[in-house]
């Protein structure tokens, strides 16, 4: 039956990011085909969409052949593992998601005229030694570092898609996401927000990793989607960075969250994890200008809605240990 809706595939559709996308592409009106095997991802995310007719979910490892009936607009790869603590749980998964799992996906896409929005990552630039980030920085990643999987996946990823919009034509568009919050991270995802948050609610006290020096720049996930949708649209085949620029040291989150959940918990400190980055913040400028985006929902405002998520959370979810599933 032709609907005249646009098709869409989006990869790693269960997970935190991918489901959010997934909730604006079926408010836009397009037929969206969920791809997810749930390694990282849950159901839950997604099983308010199981009901509409313009929404189909595949349980599949895109690292495998992926075989989609009928045509397609778009496809959006979003399917990694993406805390650190769970790539360096399933390294050798992360490093096939980003080399045969976006292979499938270009290929699929050229074979379906389709274009491809692939999720990179400001892990790509490293430990960066240039502040902000601008695209046009190459980086300073550790190969054979613990995080070297997925850098080194991403960094793969952004180069044969590029390949392919080169050599075969195919329509391509490289987001550069910088840390994102919101509601359905995984409480025990590893990630700092989830982390604290979910010791505030558990009594725990907050662990900071290294002396809380460190700094970052968290945009909500809301702005995120917006930026990606835009660029999807635009014309632009060249990486652009989208996140908030708006950066904070680690101890002075910690503090925030102290406050916004009216914990009498304490900050502790623990081992800075090896090739942690020591800044990052995103230098927005091309978004701006190409997309005419900027982020527009400040840390008070995300940080009150994603608390309100992680508070309705029962009390088996905030006591679970971890669900990676092998
Ligand atoms: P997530 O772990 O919540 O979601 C990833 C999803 O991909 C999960 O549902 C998982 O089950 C699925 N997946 C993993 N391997 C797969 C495979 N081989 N086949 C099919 N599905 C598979 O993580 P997220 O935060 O939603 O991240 C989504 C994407 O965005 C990732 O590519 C990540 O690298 C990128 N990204 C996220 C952030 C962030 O701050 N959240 C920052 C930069 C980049
Ligand atoms: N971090 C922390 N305590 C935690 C978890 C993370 O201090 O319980 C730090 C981590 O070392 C890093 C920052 O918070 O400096 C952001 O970590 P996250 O894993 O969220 O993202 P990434 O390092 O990939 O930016």
């Amino acid at each position: 039956m032709n609907t005249g809706r646009k098709r869409i595939l989006i990869t790693g559709a269960a997970g935190f990011l991918g489901s959010h996308l997934c909730d604006r592409f079926i408010k836009d009106d397009y037929h969206v085909i969920a791809m997810d095997n749930l390694i990282t991802g849950r159901l839950k995310n997604i099983e308010h969409l199981f009901r509409l007719e313009n929404f189909e979910f595949y349980h599949h490892d895109v690292c495998k052949f992926i075989h989609v009936p009928g045509n397609l607009d778009y496809i959006l790869h979003f399917a990694s593992p993406a805390s650190p603590i769970d790539y360096l749980k399933i390294p050798i998964q992360t490093l096939k998601v980003g080399s045969l799992g976006i292979h499938n996906c270009l290929g699929l896409a050229r074979v379906k005229h389709a274009r491809v929005l692939i999720a990179s990552t400001s892990e790509i630039y490293g430990d960066p030694t240039v502040h902000p980030q601008t695209e046009d920085y190459w980086g300073n990643v550790n190969p054979v570092g613990p995080r070297g999987v997925y850098d080194e996946a991403k960094r793969f990823q952004e180069a044969i898609t590029m390949a392919y919009h080169t050599f075969h034509g195919v329509e391509t568009r490289i987001v550069r996401i910088f840390n994102t919050y919101g509601p359905r991270m995984r409480l025990n995802d590893g990630r700092v927000l989830p982390a604290f948050i979910g010791q505030a609610l558990r009594g725990e006290d907050l662990t900071v990793f290294g002396d809380g020096s460190q700094t970052r720049s968290f945009c909500y996930v809301d702005d995120l989607v917006e930026g990606i949708v835009r660029l999807l649209h635009s014309n632009c085949a060249d990486p652009v960075n989208i996140g908030n620029p708006d950066e904070i040291t680690i101890s002075q989150f910690a503090e925030e969250i102290i406050k916004l959940t009216g914990t009498t918990q304490k900050v502790i400190y623990k081992d800075l994890p090896v090739d942690d980055p020591k800044q990052r913040q995103p230098d927005i400028t091309k978004a701006r200008k190409l997309l005419d985006w900027e982020p527009k929902i400040d840390r008070a405002e995300g940080l009150k809605r994603t608390y309100a998520y992680f508070k309705s959370l029962t009390k088996e979810e905030l006591y679970q240990s971890d669900h990676i599933d092998f």
